[in-house]
């Protein structure tokens, strides 16, 4: 196989389809020319096997001679010569691998002048200045890109260069000023290199396209290659060109289009462009740029001409695509295209009205695959309202939505403010476990370094708050912080935007998230391809988010949290009540007013959810979280003294205080203490139901015990739940008693549970994972001292691909969601299985758990429309290969018990088939973390409660319950 390929050489594919070999730059290149036949200057391609072969052995043997040989050709169609000093030929080498990658090595233009081909540039053109201005922008490109050298250097000499000739622009310096600064750039570059500016196009051609090579493993590239998962093996390719010149005069110039507006989706052209300007000059901001529109009546014949090809291409490439063009003295050429990047709003649009384009004709299915997770994320979050504010500094936008606050610098400070109610944006150089309280306190988080993976990024995505990480700008000093010149001081308000990875002054004007028509066209599609298939429910613990939940889609509610029930500022009392309770009939009497209370609740759920299934987890958390602080109670009881209610609810937390909650008595094990409560909470759901029949409702009901471990145990909590769903259906009438559906069943949320899903099943009419309990038991991870302290370094280092709470790790934890599934149904074939961690609204996690055989996916409201869309795209992801998807799930639900689980016991299959998932979706997507709703929530709830607590304890009472406690609920 060679390593190149001209730009018009025929290929037995399309070109566009070979972007493994000639990078998505190459593939595209050769696809305009030798299929559109569009005007591109020729070119070769260096193909990504010569790349991997570099990085294996060095230079590889042959490839000189077929880069000569690909460079005669090219000589040979140019009619020049790269270094002729009479008429020489010049090149741009281009960086493009498969995946378009910022943080690669940039292109280096003009290759090919030297102290000789430049004068001979200068006399053939007739323009002294041009030539001097390609050469100078040569030699700095080199400099920079090839040599490694710092680029300020090359600018502060231009920018001086422009002072001392009094020019605006670029364009405007004077040949003499030009021509010193071609001197000065070569100094520099024997300075820092001790050798000299290559002079010998044989060498300078050589030297970039090896620092093509090498870029690929250049640390930005590697970090940005393992944030969005892309394989450190594909290489990148190389591409060399024929240069034409924008810089050339005022009839020529350098823009990009795209065929429609990337931002809103609106048809029509969107784009810059300068006059007498190269490359890069349009993105850099060197110069104002003028719309494309501007074009039309400064260039109208090639306006025109554009217009056609953007037309063309659309139809091509059945997508909008974005472009690089130049004109030269007139003449229009095409540099690049792709399929263009776009907001969620417009993803959302173009999708769906090319469904109607004639000339494309999108299938619905395609239409459901052009929006990715990402997407819809855009979408669901509140973002900056619009264009008008000014940005003061840009960072990574690492977790979605917006945010408005005032900048506090500590996360003591942070707290404290928030504390006394105020909004606060939490601004740090950095973020570290310390600094957790002031996190949960702040409505988004700014900081100056850390990627995606830092400690900042890492937990506000956890707890689905807005952050900017790595805005490199800010300096931290004191009580202020600086951009450049502007300082602004604690107390002073920002606003950031953690989609866009913007940071502005001031209250910046937020849009809630709003569903357009074509959200819910596409949505609605994407439900039809998933019928049959995935479900998708809510988590959700009152009315109002199960209302919500609804809203965004919810086919039922998957989880319902009642400990959230118990927490409540009016409910807590009660429970504590039931807690101290010296002897049953306190205790009862306690439980007696938590079921009046508990059934109000399930009414409002029932309601929202009317004919959908409803699951209630009965109470999971250890019973010592609703109690108050053992610390500060000591330290009370040491200085002013504790009064008796409080002496006796110190008694009390310290009596049920444990040494690792998350591992003691909580879930059923609680149950199976306090029977009693179990009861009470079916008596309330079935009341709730009865009184939903009566009034005409249909309530789905399905009650789900949670942290069992043995069939025994689950037996044993089904007898209570079935005795007490008799004990409240035996005085209703027998119609209403045949219009409740009620299922019992479990959660499969430890590691035996799922390896004795057989045994489990044979009690259990539905299996929900619990995958945040899961991956916490599996790893042996506890979710809230991990993800705060070490996560970011385990990412960091590569021990972890991903936060497993964010996707659920495959190997491991989706080894027993198969092994469960496939256990369960070998029991009970049509055992009903969901799942209801955080991760059912993780695209990556969906495929995982389609795979697996789930029937559905329940997940914070706000991620329901993101599971919708992901489900679907599993099944059409399927559908293009059937022969695995089938093969996994069939088996699993006929076979007898062991015979199944011996066979079935998946083999490693399940990578290959995640990995092409995975790819289906835009790559900046995949592995971006999901936000969630419900811990941020929870989080502000606790926050509430942290403030109601802290009034109450000045007036003497006592704390409610501390926002760390809560965030550990969070986790279940
Ligand atoms: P990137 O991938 O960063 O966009 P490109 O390889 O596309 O890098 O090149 C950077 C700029 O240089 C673009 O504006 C491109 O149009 C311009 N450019 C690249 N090759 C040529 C060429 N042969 N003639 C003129 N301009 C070129
Ligand atoms: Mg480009
Ligand atoms: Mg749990």
């Amino acid at each position: 196989m060679p390593f190149v390929f001209d730009f018009d050489h025929s290929h037995r594919r399309p070109p566009m389809e070979l972007k493994d070999l000639l990078g998505g730059k190459g593939a595209n290149l050769a696809e305009m020319t030798s299929v559109l036949r569009l005007p591109v200057p020729h070119g070769f391609t260096i193909t990504t096997d010569a790349c991997r072969a570099y990085m294996e052995g060095g230079w590889p043997e042959g490839l000189s001679g077929e880069v000569k040989r690909a460079r005669v050709r090219l000589e040979r169609k140019m009619g020049k010569h790269l270094g002729d000093p009479v008429d020489p030929l010049l090149v741009s080498v281009r960086s493009g691998a498969k995946f378009s990658m910022p943080g690669m090595m940039d292109t280096v233009l003009n290759l090919g002048l030297n102290d000789d081909s430049v004068q001979g540039l200068a006399k053939q053109t007739d323009d002294e200045r041009f030539a001097y201005d390609s050469y100078r922008r040569f030699v700095s490109m080199y400099g920079r890109i090839v040599l490694d050298i710092p680029g300020e250097a090359f600018d502060t000499l231009l920018d001086e260069a422009k002072e001392r000739s009094g020019s605006t622009t670029d364009a405007d310096v004077p040949v003499g000023q030009l021509q010193a600064l071609v001197f000065a750039y070569k100094q520099i570059i024997r300075d820092h290199t001790g050798a000299d500016f290559p002079q010998h196009p044989d060498a300078q051609l050589q030297g970039a396209i090896e620092a093509v090579f090498g870029s690929w493993n250049g640390p930005r590239a590697i970090a940005y290659r393992d944030h969005e998962g892309i394989s450190h093996d594909l290489g990148t390719a190389v591409n060399v060109q024929a240069m034409v010149f924008g810089n050339r005069d005022d009839r020529s110039g350098t823009g990009v289009g795209f065929t429609r507006d990337p931002a809103t989706g609106a048809k029509g052209e969107y784009g810059d462009f300068l006059v007498n300007a190269q490359g890069e000059d349009v993105v850099a901001g060197i110069r104002n740029t003028e719309p494309l529109s501007a074009l039309k009546e400064k260039f109208p014949k090639i306006h025109a001409e554009l217009m056609a090809i953007f037309v063309r291409l659309e139809r091509h490439y059945r997508d909008m695509c974005d472009t690089e063009f130049t004109i030269e003295q007139g003449k229009l050429w095409m540099l690049q295209t792709r399929v263009g990047k776009r907001t969620g709003r417009a993803a959302l649009r173009m999708a769906v009205e090319m469904t109607t384009d004639p000339g494309i004709r999108l299938t619905r299915g395609e239409a459901v695959q052009r929006v990715t997770a990402e997407h819809l994320d855009q979408v669901l979050h509140p973002q900056f309202a619009g264009t008008g504010h000014a940005v003061l500094t840009k960072g990574l936008g690492a977790s979605p939505g917006a945010a408005v606050g005032r900048v506090y610098l500590t996360a003591d400070d942070a707290a404290a403010a928030a504390g006394r109610g105020e909004h606060v944006i939490l601004v740090r150089t950095e973020t570290s476990p310390e600094d957790v309280h002031g996190m949960l306190a702040s409505e988004g988080i700014l900081t100056a370094r850390g990627g995606l993976v830092s400690h900042a990024a890492v937990v506000a995505r956890g707890w689905g708050k807005p952050a900017v990480v790595g805005a490199e700008q800010v300096r931290i000093t004191g009580r202020s912080f600086t951009v450049g010149a502007t300082v602004v001081n604690e107390g002073d308000w920002i606003s950031i935007d953690g989609t866009a990875g913007e940071v502005a002054l001031g209250q910046v004007e937020l849009v809630e998230a709003k569903a357009s028509e074509e959200f819910e066209t596409l949505l609605g599609w994407a439900d039809v391809i998933r019928k049959g298939h995935l479900k998708v429910r809510a988590n959700a613990d009152n009315g109002p988010d199960a209302a919500n939940g609804r809203r965004m889609g919810a086919e039922g509610i998957g989880l319902c949290r009642t400990e959230h029930m118990f927490i409540a500022e009016d409910r807590l009392p009660i429970v504590r009540r039931m807690i101290l309770a010296k002897d049953t009939e306190a205790e009862n009497a306690a439980l007696e007013e938590l079921r009046v209370a508990q059934r109000a609740d399930f009414i409002e759920i029932l309601k929202a959810m009317d004919g959908l299934p409803v699951t209630v987890r009965l109470l999971d958390p250890p019973l010592h979280e609703f109690l108050p602080d053992t610390g500060e109670l000591a330290i009370k009881e040491a200085t002013v003294g504790l009064t008796a209610e409080e002496q006796a609810l110190f008694d009390a937390a310290k009596q049920w205080h444990e040494y690792n909650p998350m591992l003691g008595t909580r879930g059923v094990r609680l149950g199976v203490i306090k029977p009693g409560l179990y009861a009470m909470q079916v008596r309330a759901l079935m009341e709730a139901a009865v009184e939903r029949v009566a009034d005409g409702g249909k309530p789905v009901i399905e009650i789900m015990i949670p942290l069992t471990v043995t069939r025994e145990e689950l037996a044993l909590a089904r007898s209570w739940v079935e005795a007490a769903v008799t004990a409240t259906l035996a005085s209703s009438p027998r119609a209403t008693r045949r219009r409740l559906e009620v299922l019992i069943g479990t959660m499969i949320e430890t590691p035996r549970a799922a390896l004795r899903a057989d045994e489990i099943a044979e009690v259990a009419d539905f299996f929900s994972f619990g995958t945040n309990d899961l991956t916490q038991m599996t790893f042996g991870f506890s979710r809230d001292d991990v993800e705060g302290r070490m996560m970011s370094a385990y990412l960091e280092k590569g021990l972890l691909k991903h936060n497993p709470f964010e996707t659920v790790d495959a190997d491991g934890v989706g080894e027993l969601v198969r092994l469960g599934v496939s256990r369960g149904r070998a029991t009970r074939p049509t055992l009903k299985i969901g799942v209801c961690g955080e991760h059912g609204g993780d695209p990556a996690s969906i495929t995982i758990f389609a795979d697996a055989g789930c029937d559905y996916v329940s997940c914070s409201p706000f991620r329901v429309p993101i599971a919708r869309l992901s489900a679907a795209q599993v099944v059409l992801a399927r559908a293009a290969q059937p022969a695995s998807g089938a093969k996994k799930r069939a088996p699993a639900r006929k076979a007898p018990v062991r015979k199944a689980v011996a066979k079935k016991r998946p083999p490693a299959p399940k990578a290959p088939v995640r990995k092409a998932a995975a790819k289906k979706r835009a790559p900046a997507a995949a592995k971006r973390a999901p936000s969630r709703k419900a811990p941020a929530r929870a989080a502000a709830a606790s926050k509430k409660r942290a403030a109601g607590g802290a009034k109450k304890r000045a007036a003497g009472g006592t704390r409610v319950a501390s926002p760390r406690r809560v965030a550990r609920s969070r986790a279940r």
